[in-house]
């Protein structure tokens, strides 16, 4: 079945589709986790007990998922991706508060890169780490857009998955990862510095050195270009919008995750070609 391509982009499609409904819970959780280990973190150093929290347990499988209005837990059948949102028609079973359609959304994504990653690569381990590349590329999207930060709990796996990959030659010669992560890294370092030194404010977070970093180890430092340029157009693009259309302040700060992960994505399937223009 692996063999015929259209298989196996259905196979890749539905398993995507319920991982991006763990995304889905990586990405509301996640932020909360972390914030919950800071402040256990503050007390200990300042030597009192850890602040009780409600629910005292909450990691990426515990508690179980529940409607935000009614405290109605999900079950199985409504934890369908996809399928159990449009039957509901996007409300809760019981007190039909709507449900974001991000959930969707997220699943959605989650199957699609999926099945594009397999059409592009073939039933191959090019492909599966394809898919983990962009799949916590999606959480980081969202996380960041949410929360203007970065994980590093996502941001450095992925880094190093980056040149485990390239360790067995899946995207490009470890030589190129090591250089692009090295390059990734001091490229944002070096724009966060300037900046801060002219303008004296921080322009970005440290979080953006590190995905821009793990985009170099994955596809190499000769497709850093094509990620500069692409996410930065695309940056702009929207900042300057949301201050014409929406009268946004341009002193608040827009997360730039999003771009750069999205720009990585697409040299992820066109950074060799788009490279092509620049290099010999
Ligand atoms: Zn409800």
């Amino acid at each position: 079945m692996i063999a015929s391509p259209l298989a196996a982009t259905a196979i890749a499609l539905v398993v995507g589709l319920c991982v991006g409904s763990f995304l889905n819970v990586v990405i509301h959780r996640l932020p909360k986790m972390l914030e919950r280990d800071w402040r256990a973190q503050c007390a200990e150093m300042r030597g009192e007990e850890a602040p009780a929290e409600d629910p005292p347990v909450y990691n990426l499988a515990l508690p179980r998922s529940r409607c935000p209005g009614c405290g109605h837990r999900i079950t199985a059948l409504e934890n369908v991706p996809l399928v159990s949102w449009l039957v509901l028609r996007g409300r809760c079973s019981q007190c039909a508060q709507s449900i974001s359609a991000r959930y969707p959304i997220v699943e959605l994504l989650g199957g699609a890169l999926a099945a594009l990653a397999i059409w592009r690569f073939g039933a191959t381990w090019q492909a599966a780490a394809a898919c983990v590349f962009l799949w916590t590329l999606v959480a980081l999207t969202f996380i960041d857009f949410d929360t203007q930060y970065l994980p590093d709990n996502l941001t450095l796996p992925l880094l190093w998955a980056g040149l485990a990959a390239n360790l067995f030659h899946l995207f490009t010669p470890l030589a190129d990862a090591v250089i692009g992560a090295i390059a990734g890294y001091l490229v944002l370092w070096l724009v966060y510095w300037a900046f801060k030194l002219i303008r004296n404010k921080e322009g970005m977070g440290h979080g953006d050195f590190k995905l821009l970093a793990a985009l170099g180890a994955w596809l190499g430092w000769q497709v850093l270009p094509v990620i500069i340029v692409l996410s930065c157009v695309a940056g702009a693009a929207i900042g300057i919008s949301l201050m014409v259309f929406r009268g946004r302040d341009h002193n608040l700060p827009i997360a730039f995750g999003p771009f750069l992960a999205i720009a990585g994505a697409v040299a992820l399937f066109f950074g060799q070609a788009l490279a092509q223009v620049y290099l010999p």
